[in-house]
This record gives C-alpha cells, sequence and structure tokens, in this order.
C-alpha cells in the first residue's frame, strides 16, 4: 500500500484546530502586498478588521483602527471626501460591489493614493453582514502619471503652459464664455529681435532669457487666467474671466512693464520688449488667428507695443495712451488744483475742517473730476507723485485757514493703494508736515477697503508709525466694501465716514434707517469718531444728527470749492 500523505488522511487528530486555521489564515493575509479589511455597513464605514499592513502604510496601528470609529472619514483627502462616502452608501443600498481610487492623508501628512475593491458580503439568507475587501497602495502609479501629465501639458523651459494644454484651455474659455458681451479675451504675446538675443549672446543665454520672460508673464496674469509658451519667443494668455477691452489693455501694458525690466546676465543687463496682439471672441481658431494678426499689427506700433484686432478698438488702446502721456505732462505742467469741501461739527454746528480733493484742468477737456484719471494714475504709477503734490498742498492751505480762522482745522487728504504702497509714503508724510508746519492731529490720512486691500505687514507698520505722529487715520467710503468691519479691527482708525449711499435715502418714505443706524450705533460701540457724507438736505441732516453722527459733510452744507471763492464769503459757521 503507498503511503498516504499525512496532510489528506483526514484523522480528526490531524485536521489543524480552529486557532491553527486563524493562524495559517492571518499569515497568508499578511503577506500579501495589500490591506484586506472588513467594515461595519454603517455611515462612516468603522472598521470590524483591518491587515496589519495598514501601520507601515499610514502610520496608524490596527488597534486604533476598530477604536476610532470615523478614522476612515477623517483621514480622507477632503477633495475625495464626498465622492468616497457617496460611493459607499451606495454601495451599502445597491450591495453593488465597491471600486474606487482615493487619496487618504497618512499620520505624517504623507498623501497615499488607494485602490479600493470591496463587496458586500450577504448571510445565507441574503442578509447583508459586513463589507470586506482590500485597499492597494497606487501611489507610485499615480505620481508617475502626474509626471507624464506635466510633460504632457506643460513647456519644460518655463513651466508654463504648452501649445496642447493651451488649445485645451482656451476652448474650455471659449465654452464658459460663449453669451458674454466680449466674449473671451486672448493676448498673443510674441518678443521683439529674440533672434538677435540668440545669435550674439547663444541659445544658453536665450533659454535663460525665455525662463525668466515665461516666470513674469506668469507673475502679471490674475490666478484663473492661462499664461502659455507657443513655441520659440511666442506666449499667449487666455482671459478666462469676463473682460472688457479696457481690461484686456491694462493686463498687456503690465505684461509689456514687465517684460520691458532689465533682465541680468552675466555679461550685464539686458532689455528685451515684446509686441501683444490682442483679440476678441467666441471662436478659439478664429481668436488665436485674429490675435496672431493684431500681433503684427502691434509691430507696427512700437510706441505702444499692443494692438487689438478689431480697428475700432484699438482706438480705446490709443485714447488711452493719450491720456497717460497727458497725465505725464499734466503732471509736469501742474494742471491740477484742489478744491475743498468743509466738514462740520453737527453739535457745535460749525466748520471744523476740509477734506481737499483733487481736480485737473485738462488744456482740452476742461475740468476733469478724480474718477476720470485717479485710476489711470493709480494704474501707472503717477499718482505716488501727483499724492505727494496734493499732500503738500493741501497741508500748506490748512496752515493758512488755521491762521484766517484762528482756531484749528482740520485737513483731510485722499490717499491710494499705490501711494500707500509706496516705499517712500511715510517720508512724503512727514515732508509736507514740516514744509507747512502744520499740527500733525490736525491732519487725517483717509484710506478706504480697497486702498487697504492686500495691505503686508510693512504696509500696517507704516500706518502704525504715522498714527504714532499723532495723523489722524479715517476709513473712507464706509459700508462699501466686504470687509470693512474686519479692517477697523486691524488698523489704528480713529474715524470712519459713512459712504452717501447709506445716508441717500434716510428721508424718503421707504428709507433704509435701520442700517445707517447700526452703523452708528457700531461706531459709538468701537469709540470711532462718526462723519457721514452725502448730506443734501435739511432732513438728513436732521436725522444723522438724532442718531448721534458727530460730523457731516455734504452739499447742504457745502460744494467742494476753490480757497479763493471761499475766502470772499464770510468767515462764519455755516
Ligand atoms: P470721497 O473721498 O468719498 O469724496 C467725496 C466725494 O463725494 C467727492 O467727489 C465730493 O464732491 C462728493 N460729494 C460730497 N458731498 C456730496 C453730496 O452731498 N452729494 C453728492 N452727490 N456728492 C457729494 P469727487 O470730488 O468727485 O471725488 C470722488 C472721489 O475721488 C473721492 O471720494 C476720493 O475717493 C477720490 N479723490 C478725490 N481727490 C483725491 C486725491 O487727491 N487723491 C486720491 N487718491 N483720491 C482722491
Ligand atoms: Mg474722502
Ligand atoms: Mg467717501
Amino acid at each position: 500500500m503507498s503511503a498516504v500523505p499525512v496532510a489528506f488522511r483526514g484523522s480528526d487528530d490531524d485536521r489543524p484546530t480552529p486557532d491553527e486555521v486563524a493562524r495559517r489564515y492571518r499569515t497568508l493575509i499578511e503577506q500579501l502586498p495589500l490591506v484586506v479589511y472588513v467594515d461595519e455597513l454603517d455611515a462612516v464605514s468603522s472598521n470590524i478588521f483591518t491587515s496589519r499592513q495598514i501601520e507601515p502604510l499610514l502610520g496608524y496601528s490596527v488597534e486604533e483602527w476598530a477604536s476610532e470609529a470615523d478614522l476612515f472619514s477623517r483621514l480622507l483627502h477632503p477633495d475625495d471626501r464626498d465622492r468616497v462616502l457617496a460611493s459607499h452608501a451606495h454601495t451599502q443600498e445597491t450591495h453593488e460591489p465597491l471600486s474606487l481610487e482615493y487619496r487618504l492623508i497618512a499620520r505624517d501628512g504623507r498623501v497615499v493614493w488607494l485602490r479600493d475593491e470591496g463587496v458586500v458580503v450577504l448571510d445565507e439568507h441574503g442578509q447583508p453582514l459586513h463589507l470586506q475587501g482590500y485597499l492597494l497602495d497606487i501611489t507610485r502609479e499615480r505620481e508617475a502619471e502626474i509626471q507624464l501629465r506635466q510633460l504632457a501639458l506643460y513647456d519644460p523651459l518655463t513651466g508654463l503652459a504648452n501649445r496642447a494644454f493651451f488649445h485645451e484651455r482656451l476652448r474650455h474659455a471659449v465654452m464658459l464664455r460663449h453669451d458674454d458681451e466680449h466674449g473671451t479675451g486672448l493676448l498673443y504675446i510674441d518678443l521683439d529681435d529674440f533672434k538677435g538675443i540668440n545669435d550674439r549672446w547663444g541659445h544658453d543665454l536665450g533659454d535663460d532669457v525665455l525662463h525668466e520672460i515665461g516666470r513674469r508673464i506668469e507673475q502679471s496674469v490674475r490666478p484663473g487666467d492661462t499664461a502659455a509658451r507657443l513655441g520659440g519667443d511666442e506666449f499667449a494668455v487666455v482671459l478666462t474671466e469676463p473682460v472688457t477691452p479696457e481690461d484686456a489693455v491694462g493686463v498687456a501694458e503690465r505684461l509689456l512693464e514687465e517684460i520691458g525690466k532689465p533682465l541680468e546676465s552675466g555679461s550685464g543687463a539686458l532689455y528685451t520688449s515684446a509686441s501683444i496682439g490682442i483679440a476678441f471672441g467666441s471662436d478659439d481658431e478664429t481668436l488665436l488667428k485674429e490675435a496672431d494678426i493684431a500681433m503684427y499689427r502691434a509691430k507696427g506700433h512700437p510706441e505702444i507695443g499692443y494692438a487689438f484686432f478689431e480697428p475700432k478698438l484699438d482706438r480705446v488702446a490709443v485714447e488711452r495712451s493719450q491720456r497717460i502721456a497727458e497725465l505725464r505732462e499734466g503732471i509736469v505742467r501742474g494742471e491740477f488744483r484742489l478744491d475743498y469741501q468743509a466738514v462740520v461739527d453737527l453739535d457745535q454746528y460749525e466748520i471744523i475742517g476740509y477734506e481737499a480733493l483733487v481736480r485737473w484742468e485738462h488744456p482740452t477737456a476742461g475740468e476733469l473730476p478724480p474718477g476720470e484719471f485717479i485710476p489711470l494714475a493709480e494704474e501707472t504709477g503717477l499718482i505716488v507723485g501727483l499724492g505727494e503734490w496734493v499732500l503738500t498742498e493741501a497741508c500748506t492751505e490748512a496752515t493758512r485757514l488755521c491762521r484766517l480762522h484762528g482756531r484749528p482745522m482740520h485737513m483731510s487728504v485722499n490717499v491710494s493703494a499705490r501711494q500707500l504702497h509706496h516705499p517712500d509714503f511715510l517720508r512724503h508724510v512727514h515732508r509736507a508736515l514740516d514744509s507747512s508746519a502744520l499740527l500733525p492731529s490736525l491732519l487725517t490720512l483717509e484710506l478706504t477697503e480697497s486702498t487697504l486691500l492686500a495691505s503686508d505687514e510693512r504696509v500696517a507698520q507704516t500706518l502704525q508709525t504715522i498714527k504714532e505722529l499723532g495723523v489722524v487715520l479715517a476709513l473712507d467710503d464706509f459700508g462699501t466694501g466686504y470687509a470693512s468691519l474686519s479692517y477697523l479691527r486691524q488698523f489704528p482708525i480713529d474715524v470712519v465716514k459713512i459712504d452717501r449711499s447709506f445716508t441717500a435715502n434716510v428721508a424718503s418714505e421707504d428709507g433704509d434707517l435701520v442700517l445707517l443706524k447700526g452703523i452708528i450705533d457700531l461706531g459709538h460701540a468701537l469709540e470711532l469718531n462718526l462723519v457721514a457724507e452725502g448730506i443734501e438736505t435739511s432732513q438728513q441732516h436732521t436725522i444723522v444728527r438724532k442718531l448721534g453722527c458727530q460730523q457731516a459733510q455734504g452739499f447742504y452744507f457745502g460744494r467742494p470749492s476753490h480757497p479763493a471763492q471761499r475766502d470772499l464769503d464770510a468767515v462764519s459757521p455755516v
């Protein structure tokens, strides 16, 4: 008789004990290159069993998985959480298999990509018992995929989108902006005489130049826009947000300014320039062709540097660049003047100061209000010089007014963002105070929310120093922005100027008194000085006074006017 192998003899003595079966089973499971799990069929898929491989993978022990019911849902990557929990819920409901890829965050912060395959196990009556399956670590594959994607979509020299990805983004933008008035905006950028750089300095330096220009382009566009290198020295920017031709001009000018800055090379500073074609439209292929044609037209106007495909839009560009030139000249020629509007104390009922408001006496267009040139001065940086002039002029006028009235007179000066962020701003304030001999406490600097937007630590420090000088800080147009209250907390503001939109309708039947009262009460609670702007009638005056506003300004008390004109009026209370 041949010997029967021991394992198959089948006697009770040789049959492995249940413990032995469990051990063998565990050993087998723990040698698999994946994690085996059994989960409860509940909302957070709480764990019943997890194999030990989970620990090196995610840094949490088997015991932690078993004891913390919501561990799995907590570790899900926030971008994947909803999708994964919804899939689990679907499987529990339908008993269909689970097949998913998602990310979990390991204990040390690593992001681990997993493939999760699970099935619902049913009992003999078809009742669901639990979910069981395995998790496979696919992080390496995913990273390789990302790297491949990077290679397929981005230009290796500049890191910008490559031509293929640019086309995809352009098609997408065109689809989104299909119904917009202007469609999608596209800027086609070509460096001027890049061949000359390559020929003279060699291709390595040429590559450095392209790399640097790519970086500057990337930094000049808004976060949602796509900057791409189309090849050679050609770049493009897709304006994904809705834009007007004026906005596109703003982007083009910013790009030209950045591209035109000197580039440092081993052999000294190197200069480049570019020509930009701008087109708007709703068909991606036509757009690209038209922007390219416009770019060639731009090469013919190197003094402007950009051109639209639509010649009639070129007018926008030409007018704008003309206005900038006029503004520059106007500042040199002294075409600006300040009007002053009275600020009235409502208790004493007397003028306690003035706000300086700038006007441009344009040689051909006549007198222009600030709304027509301050934004341009701001964009071009010309506001820094103009603002310094305003500050000095207003402080000098305040000193004169103090003498004339024989009592302290306050002077409010509007400050724009570019001014405030300028490294010399503090020096400008000092200079204006010194040259006019005005007491710092008689000067108020008016800042709006948009002025304070994007203020960094340095700006906060500048404001603190100005405040320590004794100068008063006011938040202008209060309530028109999004975060007025947070600015009050962040900066050392003493005065709040309540915007005209809150006072305009208070005297009419459907006027919103509640909002105005709320702002005034808030101002009192924060111990701020309140100035109501835009008071035009005696009813408005009575209401803001009753609500407890200390000061007011508006046509009712006086329109902005020349000092010479006002001096003719009696020096008297309002
Ligand atoms: P703002 O600082 O809020 O100035 C008040 C504006 O409201 C002034 O317009 C003034 O003429 C107008 N106003 C005053 N009372 C009334 C009223 O009762 N009813 C109505 N409807 N309007 C009234 P303006 O002079 O056109 O100035 C507009 C804005 O331009 C100013 O708003 C200020 O933000 C800015 N601005 C003026 N001068 C300068 C300046 O020197 N530098 C800077 N950066 N901005 C300035
Ligand atoms: Mg103001
Ligand atoms: Mg205002």
